[in-house]
């Protein structure tokens, strides 16, 4: 087939945060674009994660804030007591979210992409089937095809949902009411951060973690520090190393816990409702692989760093997926990069996508960010790869800004090479880390030392101060190595 015989140049199949970027970095460079999506325009990350989860965060932070009368008595201030409404909560989101698909959708269409509604699927080398809503099935051709499928919540067996009084983040994000008990299954960070919602408007939380220890993916040392706050000081209960082995959905909500080892009967909780955050899966089943002899790995559709699909290791040509659906950092930023990587690569330009710089945060109040290696998996490559690694802690209680704020619960935890001084991780639990973390992840995406990273000036007073900090205690155990 010739170029021009091709239905279009590209066809992206999923139109969540990594199949708009691709779609629309392809059609900005000449390319004929078609997006086939089978729901709502923007994916999960608009319409089900990011955007209303932090809707909700902002909405309940302040909450948060107003209500907390010890910390505002320290600046003199004496607010009566504070009320919501938790539907005008709800409808803050809602309408975030019908402004940001709406632009979205708007953005595609000015870039000149065809928007496809229907549920697409690979029939072999180039060939994508589409089922529109109205039941009619049609053979499209391409020259590439992207597919950005994403991923759903993971639902452990034994769990019952109902999306009332158990359910998972894609109706929590709806706020539809607000239980005066709630178990959060999970504690990554879509459980840490509904934690954060609910208690800051007044709800009792149970935090059920079946590994040994509560924020299992975190740093330890940030884990220690953030969970004193966000945790314990909080009405929450966490225990860890047990099972959420049946849930019920009702009212009261049974919740039979067993211990995650040995899978004995620990005790039954009955409570007004169960959020399930337990992780997601990718959506690769409907998508027909073995129309070209992809085989994935539990689902997730194995690529390479240029973002192309492997079929035993090699590369396939004319196909490439983004996104959730291949099981890299599942996050939008991560999402859509991995598009325009993919997208510059079917340009001609050979591009690969860099995970040690993409930064991920858990919008809680504080909140808590990372990027790069952990402490331990930067050990094993120190020792692998036979060099030490230093590793400095910048506290943001010597911080002035943090201080002026009485916000000076932080810990900066910053990973480099002894010998080149080179930045390889970075773990953030503190006032506005999310936004913190930007500047180290820049300076881990250039590959930067802390000898040059030391002499770069910081506006005083900020709280990237506690950053300057970490980078010129760094810098005194390289001049001593
Ligand atoms: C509660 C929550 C909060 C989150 N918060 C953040 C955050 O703060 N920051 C962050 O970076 N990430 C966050 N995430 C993660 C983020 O939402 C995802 O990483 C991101 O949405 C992944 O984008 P994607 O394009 O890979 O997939 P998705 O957004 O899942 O989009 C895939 C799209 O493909 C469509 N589709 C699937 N199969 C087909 C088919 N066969 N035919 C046609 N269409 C199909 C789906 O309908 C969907 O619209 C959050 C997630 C959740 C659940």
């Amino acid at each position: 087939m010739t170029e021009a015989s091709f239905d279009f140049d590209l066809i992206v199949i999923g139109a969540g945060y990594g199949g708009f970027d691709a779609a629309k970095h392809a059609s900005e460079h000449g390319l004929r674009v078609g997006i086939v999506e089978s729901g709502e325009m923007g994916g999960t990350c608009v319409n089900r994660g990011c955007v209303p989860s932090k809707a909700l965060l902002a909405a309940s932070g302040r909450v948060r804030e107003l209500a907390d009368a010890e910390h505002l008595s320290s600046f003199g201030i004496h607010a009566a007591p504070v009320r919501f409404e938790r539907r005008k909560i709800a409808e803050h989101a809602n309408k975030l979210v019908a402004t940001i698909r709406s632009n979205l959708t708007k953005t595609l269409e000015r870039a000149g992409v065809t928007i496809l509604k229907g549920q697409g699927r690979l029939e072999g080398s180039q060939k994508v089937g589409l089922r529109e809503p109205s039941g009619i099935d049609r053979i499209l051709t391409a020259q590439d095809v992207i597919l950005a499928t994403g991923s759903d919540p993971f639902v452990p067996p034994g769990i019952e949902t109902d999306g009332r009084t158990v359910f998972t983040s894609d109706e929590a994000v709806n706020l539809e009411w607000l239980p005066r008990w709630i178990a959060i299954i999970g504690s990554g960070y879509i459980g840490l951060e509904f934690a954060d919602i609910y208690t800051a408007l007044g709800c009792e939380v149970t935090v059920i973690e079946a590994l040994d220890r509560v924020m299992p993916t975190f740093d330890p040392d940030i884990t220690k520090i953030a969970k004193r706050h966000l945790i314990e000081h909080r009405d929450i209960d966490a225990r860890a190393g047990v099972l959420a082995s049946k849930v019920s959905p009702g009212c009261p909500v049974k919740v039979e816990l067993s211990d995650a080892k040995s899978r004995e009967f620990v005790e039954e909780l009955e409570v007004d409702a169960v959020l399930v955050a337990t992780g997601r899966v990718p959506r690769s089943q409907e998508l027909n692989l073995e129309s070209v002899g992809v085989e994935t790995n539990r689902g997730f559709i194995p690529v390479d760093e240029r973002m192309q699909v492997l079929v035993n290791d090699e590369p396939i040509q004319h196909l490439w997926a983004v996104g959730d659906v291949t099981g890299k950092l599942m996050l939008a930023h991560t999402a859509a990069a991995q598009g325009t990587v993919a997208v510059d690569n079917i340009l001609g330009e050979s591009s690969k996508i860099d995970y040690r710089s993409i930064p991920a945060a858990t919008f809680t109040h504080p909140e808590i960010s990372s990027v790069g290696l952990s402490e331990q998996d930067a050990k094993d490559l120190a020792n692998n790869e036979g060099f030490d690694i230093g590793c400095v802690r910048s506290y943001f209680k010597a911080n002035s800004k943090a201080l002026a704020e009485l916000e000076s619960d932080g810990l900066l935890k910053l990973i480099f090479r002894k010998d080149s001084g080179e930045v390889m991780g970075a773990h953030i639990y503190g006032l506005h880390a999310a936004d913190l973390i930007q500047e180290i992840a820049n300076a881990i995406a250039r590959r930067q030392s802390v000898s040059q990273l030391s002499k770069e000036v910081h506006t005083h007073p900020t709280l990237s101060e506690v950053v300057e900090v970490a980078y010129k205690q760094a810098l005194k155990q390289l001049a001593k190595s």
